[in-house]
């Protein structure tokens, strides 16, 4: 078979490294009649051992040249494939086809990565767990804690929905063509039975930690004074002089959750 030229676009960085691949087959841990979807199969290098232990895979990759070598391999029978773009490919008629939470995983092309987890997150309902290789600039925003440069929106929403575990710190030598950055290999479960943050709706969380986050030099009496007064964040026992790194998702949920009780309706934002 002809040598697949990467493409840059597609964020073509294949994982090469056989015992970084062998450590993420063991964290994924695919079971049989579980729904599993693989973003980016590419050259299989992941693909190829799931297959070893389970009988179906779902595929979702949007190099048609990659979709097609895959044929070649005996395990092609165990694919269902999708020559889609991974922003578009519809989870929920799968998980409504399946009746089965659905499990995804991916050597993530890094230059859509943050838009596919942001996607992912509004079909949280139908997501078992995510185990994603990320740039680690990426992972390192997911799992910041206040106080952090890394700390924002992206931080916030992720930790709000998700139970997030570092695995496997990936170093850009597994990869070929290599990569300039690092990377993370980690898990995302989403929060079932327990629930660290609540929000009456998260899409005024997302209003507020935009607003809070746009100028993050700016602290919170001016980023959001328009919503609320100074008697109100020292009613919540925030001090309205931090900036927004120095807030905990608990206290932008009470903001959000103040704002719904106390019906203060803003523009763009649906409550
Ligand atoms: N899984 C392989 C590996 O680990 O070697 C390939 C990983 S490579 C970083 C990313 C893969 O995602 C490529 O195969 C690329 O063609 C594919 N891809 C890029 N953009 C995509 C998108 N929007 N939707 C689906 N697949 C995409």
């Amino acid at each position: 078979m002809k040598k697949h030229i990467p493409i840059k676009k597609f964020s073509q960085n294949f994982l090469v490294d056989l015992s970084v691949i062998k450590k993420i087959i063991k964290f994924i841990n695919p079971q049989l009649n579980e729904i599993l979807v693989e973003i980016g199969p590419g050259l299989a290098a992941i693909t190829r051992p799931i297959c070893d232990l389970i009988d179906h895979l779902i595929v979702i990759e949007i190099d048609k040249i990659l979709l097609d070598r895959l044929k070649q391999f005996s395990f092609y029978s165990k694919l269902t494939v999708y020559h889609q773009d991974a922003l578009a490919f519809d989870y929920i008629k799968l998980f409504n086809k399946k009746n089965k939470l659905v499990r995804i995983f991916g050597n993530l092309p890094y230059h859509v990565s943050t838009s596919l987890i942001l996607h992912l997150f509004k079909r949280i309902n139908i997501i078992k767990d995510m185990n994603f290789m990320l740039q680690k600039e990426v992972a390192e925003r997911l799992i910041a804690t206040p106080g952090s440069k890394l700390y924002g929106r992206l931080s916030i929403i992720s930790q709000y929905y998700c139970n997030i575990k570092v695995l496997l710190h990936v170093s850009s030598k597994c990869f070929k063509p290599v990569p300039k950055v690092e990377s993370i290999f980690l898990n995302l479960t989403p929060y079932t039975d327990y629930f660290p943050y609540f929000t009456y709706n998260v899409n005024v969380l997302s209003y507020i930690t935009n607003l809070a986050f746009q100028k993050r030099r700016k602290i919170l009496r001016h980023s959001l004074g328009k919503i609320f007064s100074e008697k109100v964040f020292i009613k919540l026992n925030i001090n309205p002089k931090l900036r927004p790194e120095n807030i905990s998702i608990l206290q932008y949920c009470q903001l959000s959750n103040y704002m719904i009780e106390n019906n203060i309706h803003q523009e763009h934002v649906c409550i």
